[in-house]
């Protein structure tokens, strides 16, 4: 196998990294995941994903793991209603019979991001995660890394992914190529036990995703299995908003004015999103990376996932990260290619093409999305929708 021997450093533990990690093990390889977080614990997890049946739930059953899915996913939980700034219902998911199963190509299956993190976790040989390990950099070495931690550590090893999301510390090693600002800003927050404290709007969603559109910005809510509301904020803002707008992310009253003043059409029931006090409140630019990107291979580092190809969120995210580690595993396991340049090679040159028929759906998505008809587009597509 072309693993033989090797020390193989996957940097990052998110979808992408793990799934990897899984995989690689699978075959025996030896590998560890370098993650910045201090544990398991330390950090929220984010809002409930949709696996697909070609990449997610592919990789999912790739490592085994189908069952372990199964008995985490949240039925129903992917059921949309799609409503206007006043919030009028203009479509509802919760109107039809779920006929969808596992197995079939339209099926969905949601999931809360910690319980799949957990699965991918737990899949893993004891200590293969390295936790507390911030990389701040590389130093290459004759047919390898050292890699260099911020808490002062380091590591040697002979074949580096970095699978470490938007802002990759292992891109620069890669490619010179950065993201780019989309022109649209979200504004991220989660309220816990939300039956209490946004009563009106726990309602309104229903246990499933709510998105609201109106005047070009969005708004999108999503229940999670702890009973708390993830929801974004999304609208076009200049790169620098957080600092331009003066406003202190701490004070939830101050966005609040804000929120008045930007969504000035919109229903006061949405004023509830504000309501809790200990909300906290990140404000995410998003950014894409070029759709004509291109890099030279290197025999020895590649990338995953967002590190390699991000994109504002358009619903598939977490599926490339995972359809990229099934790809990445088998192109260095399978015994077809002599070298592991020629692996990686064959692996980023599919990564680029379907980055690139991504990318642009998503530009087109991201045009119509933030249009003055962005909500009547959104009640089409639904309505265009199998079951
Ligand atoms: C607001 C929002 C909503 C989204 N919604 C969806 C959705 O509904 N469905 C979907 O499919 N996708 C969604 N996405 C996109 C999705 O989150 C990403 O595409 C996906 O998480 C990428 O997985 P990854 O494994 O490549 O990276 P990540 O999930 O970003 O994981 C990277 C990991 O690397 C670690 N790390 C980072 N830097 C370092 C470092 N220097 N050293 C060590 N470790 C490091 C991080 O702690 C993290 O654990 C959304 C994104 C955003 C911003």
């Amino acid at each position: 196998m072309l693993l033989q021997n090797k020390k193989i450093a996957i940097v990052g533990g998110g979808p992408g990294g793990l799934t990897l990690a899984r995989l690689l093990q699978l075959k025996g390889a030896n590998v560890k995941v370098y993650e910045r977080d201090e544990n398991r614990n330390v950090r929220l997890q984010g809002a409930t994903l949709d696996l697909h049946y070609g990449s997610g739930l592919k990789a999912i059953e790739a490592a085994g793991l189908t069952e372990a899915f199964k008995a985490n996913y949240r039925p129903d939980n992917d059921r949309y209603r799609v409503v206007d700034e006043k919030g009028n219902v203009l479509h509802d998911d919760h109107d039809k019979v779920s006929t969808g199963d596992f197995g079939d190509e339209f099926f969905r299956p949601e999931i809360d991001r910690g319980p799949l993190r957990d699965i991918l976790i737990d899949a893993l040989q004891p200590d293969t995660i390295v936790w507390d390990s911030h990389i701040v950099s590389l130093e290459e070495k004759e047919n390898g890394w050292e890699i260099i931690f911020k808490n002062g550590n380091t590591a040697t090893v002979d074949l580096i992914i970095g699978a470490d999301g938007a802002n990759s510390k292992i891109r620069p090693f890669v490619t010179p190529i950065k993201p780019f600002y989309s022109g649209v800003t979200y504004l991220v927050c989660n309220i816990p036990d939300s039956e209490k404290n946004a009563p009106k709007l726990h309602n309104l969603t229903k246990g499933g995703k709510i998105s609201a559109m109106a005047d070009s910005k969005t708004l999108f809510l999503s229940a999670k299995g702890d009973g708390s509301l993830d929801f974004y904020i999304g609208w076009k803002a200049t790169a620098n908003w957080a600092t331009e707008s003066g406003i202190d992310f701490k004070n939830n009253k101050e966005i609040l004015e804000w929120f008045k003043k930007e969504f000035a059409n919109w229903d006061t029931m949405w004023l509830e999103l504000f309501d809790y006090d200990e909300t906290e409140f990140v404000v995410r630019p998003l950014h894409g990376m070029p759709l004509d990107q291109y890099w030279e291979t290197n025999p020895n580092i590649t990338l995953l996932g967002d590190a390699a190809h991000l994109l504002p969120p358009n619903g598939e995210g977490v599926n490339s990260a995972m359809l990229d580690a099934l790809y990445l595993s088998e192109n260095l396991t399978n015994g077809k290619f002599t070298d592991v340049k020629s692996a990686i090679e064959d692996y980023e040159k599919q990564m680029f093409e379907r980055f690139a028929a991504e990318g642009k759906e998503t530009a087109e998505m991201m045009d119509w999305m933030y249009s003055p008809d962005g909500l009547k587009i959104m009640v089409e597509l639904f309505q265009q929708m199998p079951n």
